[in-house]
């Protein structure tokens, strides 16, 4: 029997950071995914891949802990230094700017696949053992971590399993660990737009009363301009959103964005995701520890689901490595403890903070809406409240770990 210090379950963008982070530590460690673990190639020059998301400044921080966002940067990523927040429902708006930051950017718009692909270059030149393909494996858990099952009947052995496997993850599941979820009553419509107007390299959201739609910058090429879409909407309308045709879904995507990317040239395939929230109770039990979406989801509306997952990575990096330092087992209840008190907060919070813009962009009542027109006028007037809600944004004014700051 093959046997690590730590097993990760999953190699989606949070359980292969986590691989490269741990490895980094000295850690013996192996990357069991069910997917094969292999680089895609992508040209710069398109087509664009629909999923991204939005990094904070945090996340690249972690990433370039990791040596791999030269390779992002490289494959292709882009930057936002502004960020325009209305109400489609009236005339209050925010904007937001970078030049009040000590870094020159807001964040960064790039391809889910761009950031996959670095990774697994990454890994591949890793002490990290990777399983890739494994989509049958089995996970035996023996009240301490346990033991996992190969395709080919192999069994791998570790005192931690982490669970990175995403948001109906198995081995969550399996652990008993019990999840607090509900209904977002969203359905996300995802896909690349070609725009007449540059973005200026501006992230735009309107809050629509069926949701929200963010356009996010991508790069130009040879002069054309592009963005991502992501399109939250109550489900019915989804359903008559998804059937339009790409000429009439244009138009409609023109006429609720008030035509402020110009007209709508080109629209790439479409994509739908519905959105719920899910948040575990526990982050850990008998050596199952949760990172990224295995612990939580939330909506995309504040493009925060992965960075949230990136700090769950950095966070339980630091306490493996302190416990180990102390003389600890780095797979005690009392470490794994250490984690979960710093991030189920956090995430805890986060959540709220999405559930009541969603309910506040949401609402009909005139009362509501008089009050969030005004809260958006009022904040574009304050510049502190900007610069801390931005703070928050970046995730730099969070608890992170020293090795990242
Ligand atoms: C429409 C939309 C837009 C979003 N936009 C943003 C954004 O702008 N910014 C942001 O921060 N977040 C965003 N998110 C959230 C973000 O996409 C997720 O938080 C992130 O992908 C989660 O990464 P993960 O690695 O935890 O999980 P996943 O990406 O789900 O990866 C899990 C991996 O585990 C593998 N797996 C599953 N089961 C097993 C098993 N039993 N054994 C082994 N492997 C297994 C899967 O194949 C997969 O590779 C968005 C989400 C949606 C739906």
């Amino acid at each position: 029997m093959q046997t690590y210090d730590v097993i990760i379950a999953g190699g989606g963008m949070v359980g292969a950071s986590l691989a490269l982070a741990l490895d980094r530590s000295g850690m013996r460690i192996a990357l069991v995914e069910q997917q094969a673990l292999l680089p895609g190639s992508l040209s710069r020059r398109g087509p664009w891949q629909p999923r991204v998301s939005a990094l904070t400044e945090a996340s690249v921080k972690l990433f370039k802990y990791l040596g791999v966002w030269e390779d992002m940067i490289a494959q292709r990523v882009c930057p936002y230094t502004d960020m325009v927040v209305w109400d489609g429902e009236g005339t209050g708006e925010v904007r937001f700017d970078a030049k009040t930051l000590p870094q020159q950017n807001l964040g960064y718009i790039v391809e889910n696949d761009v950031v996959r692909n670095a990774l697994l270059h990454k890994l591949a030149s890793s002490k990290v053992q990777c399983y890739g393909e494994q989509s049958q494996v089995d996970y035996k858990l023996s009240g301490q971590g346990g033991d996992v099952i190969l395709e080919s009947g192999e069994p791998l052995y570790a005192q931690l399993l982490v669970a990175a496997d995403g948001a109906n993850s198995n081995l969550r599941q399996q652990s008993g660990i019990p999840v607090n979820q509900k209904d977002y009553r969203h359905h996300a419509l995802v896909t690349t737009v070609e725009t007449e107007l540059f973005h200026h390299y501006t992230a735009r959201q309107v809050f629509l009363d069926s949701g929200p739609l963010a356009f996010l910058p991508l790069e130009s090429v040879d002069g054309r301009h592009y963005c991502s879409i992501v399109w939250s909407l109550l489900p019915s309308e989804a359903d008559r959103i998804e059937a339009l045709n790409d000429d009439e879904f244009a138009r409609e995507l023109q006429r609720v964005f008030e035509s402020r990317a110009g007209e709508i040239l080109k629209v790439d395939e479409r994509f739908r995701y519905p959105l719920r929230q899910r948040h575990a109770r526990q982050y850990h039990r008998q050596g199952i520890v949760l990172v990224g979406d295995a612990a939580h989801t939330i909506h995309p509306l504040a493009g925060q689901g992965v960075n949230l997952g990136l700090m769950d990575v950095a966070v339980l990096t630091e306490e493996l490595i302190k416990a180990t330092g102390r003389g600890d087992d780095y797979f005690a209840p009392h470490v794994l403890d250490r984690y979960q008190r710093r991030r189920i907060g956090h995430n805890s919070l986060m959540m709220t903070a999405m559930s009541g813009f969603q309910n506040l962009f949401g609402a009909n009542d005139l009362g509501i809406r008089w009050m969030r027109n005004t809260g958006l006028k009022l904040t574009n007037r304050l510049p502190l409240m900007k610069e801390m809600i931005v703070g928050h944004a970046i995730g730099l004014s969070n608890d992170i770990p020293e090795f990242i700051r």
